[in-house]
């Protein structure tokens, strides 16, 4: 039987390894998870399960524990592809009414400051998914620095595409999952062609 410390030093440990959370905050959350009862530990321990098997798809950049991803395969025949920086933004997306389009994950946004530049992006693969059928690529991100410079860095890459912009209104930087739906709704109607 292993101590109480290597116990909690465990526990502290996985928690740790979240984004954002520190040890301290780790050590804070495990006395209240040991609390929980059993149906709330269980559906917990059951949630996490799936990560074993989770990847990211190298077509789509989505999530997917399947070599036939359901993201790739729900874009199929699609005239129109929407892109976007990290996969919750899709929610918002679907949420604010955009559907019938095939969705493309970036994996992040060219950052200089953040060292991540174009090669570090999922764009070599969407040039493979774009084909003269396409008729229009929105680019969902927010307004910013970062934006623009990912936003270059695919119109090089796809220039006799159609490009269009979300309107402005977006907060500047921040994340698409973090605007209302109405927000995301407006921006979307008022998007403007890129050139
Ligand atoms: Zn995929």
């Amino acid at each position: 039987m292993i101590s109480q410390g290597e116990t909690f030093e465990s526990l502290v440990r996985a928690l740790s390894l979240l984004p954002g959370i520190g040890i301290r905050t780790a050590q804070r959350l495990v006395p209240a998870m040991v609390r929980w009862d059993d149906e709330k530990r269980t559906a917990f321990l059951d949630g996490l399960s799936p990560l074993r098997d989770l990847t990211i798809c190298r077509q789509c950049g989505f999530l997917t524990d399947d070599s036939d991803c359901r993201i790739c395969q729900d874009g199929m025949g699609a005239t129109r592809f929407a892109i976007v920086s990290h996969p919750q933004d899709v929610l918002a997306l679907e949420a604010a009414g955009l559907t019938d389009v095939a969705f493309h994950c970036l994996g992040g946004l060219v950052s200089p400051g953040k060292g991540q530049d174009e090669d570090a992006l999922l764009l070599d693969a969407l040039v493979q998914r774009i084909d003269e059928n396409i008729q229009e690529v929105i680019l969902a991100f927010g307004p910013g620095l970062e934006a623009d410079l990912t936003t270059d860095a695919i119109s090089r890459r796809l220039p006799q595409t159609p490009l269009t912009r979300l309107a402005t209104g977006l907060p500047v930087g921040a994340d698409l999952s973090h605007s209302d739906v109405l927000t995301i709704r407006r921006s979307l109607e008022g998007r403007t062609k890129y050139e």
